[in-house]
């Protein structure tokens, strides 16, 4: 992966050179804040790499609902073929705080010319394709976590992507050409 990034930084990327630089959606526990329901804090090298040649907005939609850190987690929960947020060990159902949040903040950056998106993977919030869901029938499957989806719905033609598909180099390549024709078809 480090060599594969040392490829990407050519002189165009190079913020000296006053190329604009997208706007990128980011996970807050990405690196920039211990927000994460244990504290932790996840390191991306992308998204460390990526520092000096983007403007990061960076969101973490559990704690922008008022919970804390640490904290209890929360399970994506399928209901009557509806998708439930639940705090297990208190039962509290967070779903509509979520999807007001969700729809609140995705609203607001329609309008903010947003280039794209890296999200935790995993996540019942964040995560794009391998968040666990809890059926009613006791199986689990593998979707989206709920902030994400309204992320997905509200701008279908970015590239969004998560930390760990971005280690794969197919991703990351795919992702970066996305994201900096952007750029380059605006200027
Ligand atoms: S995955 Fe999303 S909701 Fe969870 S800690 Fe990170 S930013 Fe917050």
């Amino acid at each position: 992966m480090s060599t594969f990034l040392a490829k990407v930084s050519s002189p165009q990327m190079d913020p000296r050179n006053h190329l604009v630089r997208p706007t990128i959606v980011v996970s807050r526990c990405l690196g920039f804040q211990r927000c994460r329901y244990d504290g932790r804090l996840i390191y991306s090298e992308l998204v460390c790499f990526l520092k000096p040649y983007v403007r990061y907005i960076y969101v973490c939609p559990e704690m922008s609902i008022g919970l804390g850190v640490p904290r209890e987690p929360v399970k994506i929960i399928e209901k009557n073929n509806s998708y439930h947020m639940i705090q297990t060990t208190t039962g509290l159902d967070l779903t509509y705080k979520m999807n007001t949040f969700a729809e609140h903040f995705l609203g607001n950056l329609l309008h903010h010319g947003i280039d794209g998106f890296i999200f935790k993977s995993r996540s019942p919030s964040c995560g794009i394709y391998d968040t666990k869901i809890h059926m009613s029938s006791g199986d689990i499957c593998f979707g989206y976590g709920l902030f994400a989806k309204l992320a997905m719905e509200y701008f279908p033609k970015l590239p969004i992507e998560d930390e760990l598909r971005l280690r794969n180099k197919f991703h990351c390549q795919r992702f970066l050409g996305r994201l900096f024709k952007r750029v380059i078809n605006i200027v």
